[in-house]
């Protein structure tokens, strides 16, 4: 793993800026991590690292807006919180792994069952760890007898939820998670309200005094309104929204993370509770009209995929931007739900530099592709260069450490 984060990329084609827009350069120059040049010009190395694209097309890194790397994507998901911290951060380190093969460079991560992630979150954010940018939940906040009320932090009443997300913070949070309805992987009823207006606002309130974001867990139409007559900055699922719930999340500016592709495999069933198989097959196809409906009435969307949650592996994120072009994106409004509009929701009140963008200025976070993902999407399935913060990431060792790791964690897990 390169140690250094200056960098030359030469004679490339980068898409720019907010639209993407193709622009072919001779140099590519990348200082302390940012980009600092992007000109025609081949500009003098003096020792910097060069990697010679030959035409190759450089893109913003991809940044999945809703994973859980404190998971292992198996049949009963949240078991994994019962395995030891050793097996837990193995994990992490695992998933950090396969996102970086996908070329994500951050990630959001949406709940643990106590500060693992937040943990894994300081080393790799310090360059310690290999492994893509992380702004972490820590623990999700919910009510008494509410989605993962087994291993989040319940908390009932307005009082108890600031305090909970006060927690959080002091913690090193990055972002809050709030359920503000059932769950589809957990047993009930995903259509219920859970936390309400005032407890919601309440949590709301703390994390933006610290300058942080909050993502509420809401699947059906009244958890969804109460998200967001509360101020919450993003909704994650809504499975069941209508048509009122797009045109309020237009209105406030609230931006939808769908994770549709969560329920393809545990519609499948292999090892999944058959109530929970039920559940989601049900569930599927609503999923997928009320996310086409969602882009249709022009919902800011930023792309998640839930993975870590029941065979949902990380990695999986090119799989829901093809859904959303098929439900109705172009490949280029797919690409930017996962750069451009989901950097907004990954960089940190105390970071200066702009993410998910290709601008001079920005965090030199990048994805380097054969061709160009506009015309076919399938490109990104096996990036050919990931940069992270400046730093070129050595593929061959992510696959080759990849190979090796897998055993050995296939038989802690066991
Ligand atoms: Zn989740």
């Amino acid at each position: 793993m390169s140690r250094t984060s200056d960098l030359i990329l030469r004679n490339g084609i980068a898409l720019t800026g907010e639209e993407l827009k193709a622009e072919p350069f001779g140099s590519l120059v990348v200082r302390a991590g940012v980009i600092t040049e992007l000109t025609a010009d081949q500009v003098s190395a003096d020792g910097t690292p060069e990697v010679e694209l030959n035409g190759a097309v450089v893109l913003p890194g991809l940044i999945d807006c809703h994973v859980h790397f404190d998971l292992a994507a198996h049949a009963a998901p949240y078991l994994h919180w019962e395995r030891t911290p050793f097996v837990r951060s193995m994990t992490c380190f695992h998933n950090g792994l396969l996102a970086l093969r996908a070329g994500i460079t951050s990630v959001r991560d949406l709940g643990s069952a106590d500060r693992m992630t937040l943990h894994y979150a300081a080393e790799v954010n310090s360059g310690e760890l290999p492994g893509p940018r992380v702004v972490a939940a820590g623990r999700p906040i919910t009510m008494t007898g509410g989605h993962c009320a087994d291993y989040g932090r319940i908390a009932d009443g307005p009082d108890e939820v600031r305090l909970a997300v006060r927690e959080q913070l002091a913690a090193g949070a990055g972002v809050v998670k709030l359920m503000a309805t059932g769950g589809i992987s957990t047993p009930g009823n995903p259509g219920v309200p859970q936390l309400g207006i005032p407890e919601l606002a309440a949590g709301i309130e703390e994390a933006h005094k610290a300058g942080v974001l909050v993502a509420a867990h809401a699947h059906a139409p009244q958890g969804i309104t109460n998200a967001i007559a509360a101020g919450v900055d993003t909704i994650e699922h809504a499975a069941f929204a209508d048509d009122d719930n797009h045109k309020q999340m237009i209105d406030a500016g609230v931006t939808l993370v769908p994770t549709v592709t969560a329920l393809n495999p545990i519609a499948a069933g292999i090892g999944i509770p058959a109530a929970t198989v039920a559940k989601s097959l049900k569930a599927r196809e609503v999923y997928r009209a009320s996310t086409a409906k969602a882009i249709a009435a022009g919902v800011r969307i930023a792309a998640g995929t839930d993975a870590g949650t029941a065979l949902n592996p990380i990695g999986g994120l090119l799989d829901e931007l093809t859904m959303y072009a098929e439900r109705g994106m172009t490949a280029t409004e797919a690409l930017r739900a996962a750069t451009v509009t989901a950097g907004t929701l990954v960089r940190r009140a105390d970071e200066d530099a702009p993410i998910g963008i290709l601008v001079v200025g920005a965090r030199a976070d990048l994805v380097i592709a054969e061709q160009d993902p506009r015309q076919d999407l399938e490109i990104l399935r096996r990036p050919a260069g990931v940069v992270t913060g400046g730093r070129l990431v050595d593929l061959g060792w992510v696959e080759r450490t990849l190979t090796e790791i897998e055993p050995v964690l296939a038989e802690a897990r066991a």
